[in-house]
């Protein structure tokens, strides 16, 4: 078996296997770095930068930074005020950017961006809201997709594809126009569970299943139970 590649996060000795990316080993290690564009083994897209930590005092993403041999020994920071700032800066952007009125979306309380805001207690945000006016589509059979609320982390592109690994979903327009489609020529195809797993994987409310809502009532949903990063071990 491969050794073991070791380093330090915020002081404590982790270790992980070389091409193992940082996010991972570091939660194996009990470690939460955390972040929005992340799934642990589908191809990373380092989009969102929220799991930005510092290697040796160099700033990296942790989703997209392999365990390696320059990684022996290396001092990772972490949950530094800086870094943690930078974080929170990131998450107001993010609510800035889009119309994210948690009080009356389905994904409250499911939300990945809801609750990184609680965890960094993110009150007003120090930017202005951009009030975005993008189509919604409700053409798809299964889905309903508001494009208002997508912070483009490509968790969709990345996870949601048919038996022959092609994607559902897919990025239109360029720069500040950017905006998220799905294919209305593959979407009748798409099953309940497929389209229930996009809801899931998307961590904001930008895609919902059609026919089914608020059937976990608010208050019992998953990050009311337990914050996020708390399922970590310390
Ligand atoms: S729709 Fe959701 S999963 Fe897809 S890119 Fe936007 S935020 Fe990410």
């Amino acid at each position: 078996m491969a050794e073991k590649i070791k380093f330090k996060i915020d002081g404590k000795e982790c270790s992980g296997e070389a091409g193992q990316f940082i996010i991972d080993a570091a939660a194996e290690c009990g470690v939460f770095i955390p972040f929005l564009c992340h799934m642990k083994g589908i191809v990373p897209a380092g989009s969102c930068r929220v799991c930005t930590v510092k290697v040796n005092g160099r700033p990296m993403a942790a989703c997209t930074t392999p365990v390696g041999n320059d990684i022996q020994n290396a001092s990772i920071e972490n949950a530094t005020p800086q870094l943690e700032e930078m974080r929170k800066t990131i998450i107001e952007l993010l609510f800035v950017e889009g119309n994210h009125f948690c009080p009356t979306c389905e994904k409250s309380g499911n939300c990945e961006l809801q609750a990184l805001a609680y965890r960094y207690k993110m009150m007003v945000p120090q930017f202005s809201y951009n009030f975005p006016l993008k189509k919604l589509d409700a053409l798809t059979p299964k889905l309903f997709i508001d494009r208002n609320r997508c912070i483009l982390c490509k968790k969709c592109i990345r996870s949601i594809k048919d038996k022959d690994n092609k994607s559902y979903f897919a990025f239109n327009k360029r720069g500040a126009k950017l905006e998220i489609h799905v294919d209305h020529e593959m979407a009748p195809s798409m099953n309940d569970e497929l389209a229930q797993k996009a809801m899931d994987n998307c961590p904001v409310g930008a895609i919902l299943k059609k026919e089914k809502g608020f059937e976990i009532p608010i208050g019992k949903r998953k990050f009311d139970k337990k914050p996020i990063g708390s399922d970590i071990e310390k």
